[in-house]
């Protein structure tokens, strides 16, 4: 298509429930919709099946207790608040733990294939933070076999897929929202989706910083969309560095080393061959964590009476470990640490074939990708941009946001994992609050007729969607601004924080904030990856000066937000939350949101569990 053609040419479509996104949570928001009765309309970035998602490894964490029956959702519940430093939304929390078995369960109704225990049944691995073996999993590449199964099943309740599309805008009619607005990417032309109730499930954020875990989706898409048609963010300041990325060589930096493998036995060690992560451990975890590597590895063989060993802390407190031993000069060659896996030899028979069978993906990942055999070699790891536990502000049982009409669900949405997410709960989260989502979607989408579409709207998107074309060759070039934001981000608001840094970061994103506005491409409009990373540009700009502000107002440690000038955690900041919003003249603000009072309960079932 050429680019010079009318701008306000498009073609629409109309749905009851949109869903924007197609990775565990939009796929199950999008199949619960179906089922409630109303036309269903999905629209994804990727190809169907490439989501985010896919990459998943681990497993999902619910409390089916098929491997220890000494858990239930209480447990869960209770390891859920304590990894996230007690600012969850203990809500949320509650209904994830109580409804995750349900979900998996019934996902492996749907044609899941887990692994198996011997008696049959789904086995579960042990992952930080969970106090017993709670991950349903599919060797190491759960996040493929859920993906597959949501997709096959969604197909065949006839939901409409546009993939390959953008959504860049959504329109509002009087305060709520009633359709959006974007492109294929394929070929570049507009499509105008009205609908009566939209569902965000838009994935994370990663991509605002330089080393990272996720896909090339991950740009923060509907943290931005929602904010600017009027919703409330919440925890943005809240991002979890995974421990374990690849840090050699550079091309594969950031590419995830699943918590899995210190799951099945793997110990980090420095490069003085020290096992550090028994020299911490946090005050909180110290009854349940093994003081000895004996325990720890009869903890990883399913030993009922072992406590967990310490790499199986959570991960703000494994990664910031690292970061130590790499400051303090005991880092491997290429600045991470080193994960050993090959050492379980010394404790089975067979270990090559073991960690094969366990660990396929990571086996394939480091032979391909480092030359390494890690049946033979130690790892070296890293930290590495991994989920952001901050996102869209929801209602705890409906997943609609502060403005009517429009839903969120997974990573892009808030609340259930407070100040860190325990590894494994983003998976039974997309499956709960997707599933939540779209029944609330299609309630709303049945109760609701649908709004008014304003052109006014559609022009102004579709003029500022085409403007990098406008600019031309005379314009910023796109690749770089992101470059450098990601640099800003990642020296400036990473894994350690602090106010000056912080503040300096502020100024530079409102510099690229300038820069982004004359960003200019050339060529058309099929397939122009100029123009979609221009595009994507104003979304990650978005998120990281919510990140940063966010950041900055909250004054103490807490869980994946890290202070060097506020090392210690202050309870005056455990009762409310921070959330950002656009003001009247729309400038960005942040304001405290007080957390509502657990009932007593809960409160038993978190002190019966510490
Ligand atoms: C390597 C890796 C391993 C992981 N392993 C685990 C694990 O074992 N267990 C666990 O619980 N969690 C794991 N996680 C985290 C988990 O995978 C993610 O948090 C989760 O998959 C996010 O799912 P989602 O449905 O919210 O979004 P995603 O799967 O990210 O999907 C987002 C969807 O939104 C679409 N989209 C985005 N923007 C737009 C737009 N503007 N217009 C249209 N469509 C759009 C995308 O195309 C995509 O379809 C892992 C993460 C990584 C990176």
């Amino acid at each position: 298509m050429d680019r010079l053609e009318d701008h306000l040419t498009y073609e629409t479509h109309d749905y009851d429930v949109l869903v924007i996104g197609a990775g565990g949570a939009g796929l199950r928001a999008a199949i619960e919709a179906s089922a409630g009765g109303v036309k269903v309309g999905l629209l994804c970035k990727s190809l169907l099946g490439k989501a985010h998602t896919v990459m998943a490894e681990g497993g999902i964490a619910a409390a089916l207790s098929n491997v220890d029956d000494r858990d239930s959702w209480k447990v869960h519940f209770a390891d859920t608040m304590r990894g996230g430093q007690y600012v969850n939304n203990w809500r949320m929390a509650e209904l994830h733990a109580r409804e995750a078995p349900d979900r998996v369960r019934e996902l492996e109704a749907w044609g899941a294939l887990f692994d198996r225990t011997p008696d049959g049944r789904i086995l579960q691995r042990n992952f930080g933070g969970h106090k017993y073996p709670r991950l349903a999993h599919v060797g190491d590449r759960t996040g493929l076999e859920m993906i597959r199964t949501l997709q096959d099943h969604g197909i065949h309740r006839g939901i409409d897929v546009h993939m390959e599309f953008t959504v860049v805008t959504l329109l509002t009619d009087g305060g709520r929202v009633v359709g959006a607005f974007g492109y294929e990417r394929e070929r570049g032309r507009f499509k105008l989706f009205r609908a009566k109730a939209t569902v965000l499930a838009t994935g994370g954020i990663g991509r605002a910083y330089r080393i990272t875990s996720n896909s090339w989706e991950g740009t923060g898409d509907g943290h931005a969309l929602a904010y600017l048609a009027g919703a409330e963010l919440m925890d943005m300041e809240f991002i979890q560095f995974h421990p374990t990325g690849m840090v050699w060589p550079p091309s594969v930096q950031g590419i995830l080393v699943t918590e899995g493998v210190r799951g099945e036995g793997g110990v980090l060690r420095n490069s003085e061959g020290r096992r550090f992560m028994f020299d911490d451990i946090p005050e909180n975890y110290r009854t349940q964590t093994a003081d000895n590597p004996e325990e720890g590895w009869r903890y990883t063989q399913g030993d009922k009476n072992a406590r967990r060993p310490p790499e199986l802390l959570t991960r703000d407190h494994v990664a910031r470990c690292i970061v130590r031993e790499v400051k303090g000069g005991r880092g491997s060659p290429h600045g991470g640490v080193f994960l050993d896996i090959a050492w379980i030899k010394e404790k089975i028979p067979n270990a090559a074939d073991h960690i094969r069978k366990k660990l396929p993906s990571m086996y394939h990942q480091f032979k391909e990708l480092a030359g390494l055999d890690i049946t033979t070699e130690a790892m070296e790891v890293g930290p590495t941009t991994h989920y952001v536990m901050g996102g869209v502000r929801v209602d705890s049982d409906t997943q609609m946001s502060t403005v009517p009409g429009l839903f969120a669900a997974g990573e892009c949405a808030a609340g259930i994992n407070g100040a860190n997410r325990l590894g494994g709960n983003s998976l039974s989260d997309l499956l709960v609050f997707g599933q939540r989502a779209g029944e609330h979607a299609a309630i709303f989408a049945r109760k609701n007729p649908g709004g008014r579409i304003d052109e006014r709207q559609l022009d102004a998107a579709s003029k500022h969607a085409l403007r990098p074309f406008d600019h031309g060759q005379g314009g910023e070039n796109p690749f770089k601004i992101q470059q450098e934001l990601q640099g800003v981000m990642q020296d400036l608001v990473g894994i350690v924080r602090e106010e000056s840094e912080m503040r300096r970061a502020l100024d530079g994103l409102e510099a690229l904030n300038a820069r982004a506005e004359r960003a200019g491409i050339t060529g058309h409009r099929e397939y122009n990856n100029g123009w979609h990373t221009a595009l994507d540009l104003a979304n990650l700009l978005v998120v990281s000066q919510a990140i940063t502000i966010s950041a900055l107002e909250r004054k103490e440690s807490r869980g994946g937000h890290f202070r060097t000038d506020y090392p210690e955690k202050d309870p005056a900041f455990a009762a409310f939350n921070i959330v950002v919003r656009r003001a009247s003249d729309g400038a960005m603000q942040t304001a405290r949101a007080p957390i509502a009072d657990m009932p007593a309960e809960l409160k038993r079932v978190i002190e019966e569990n510490k």
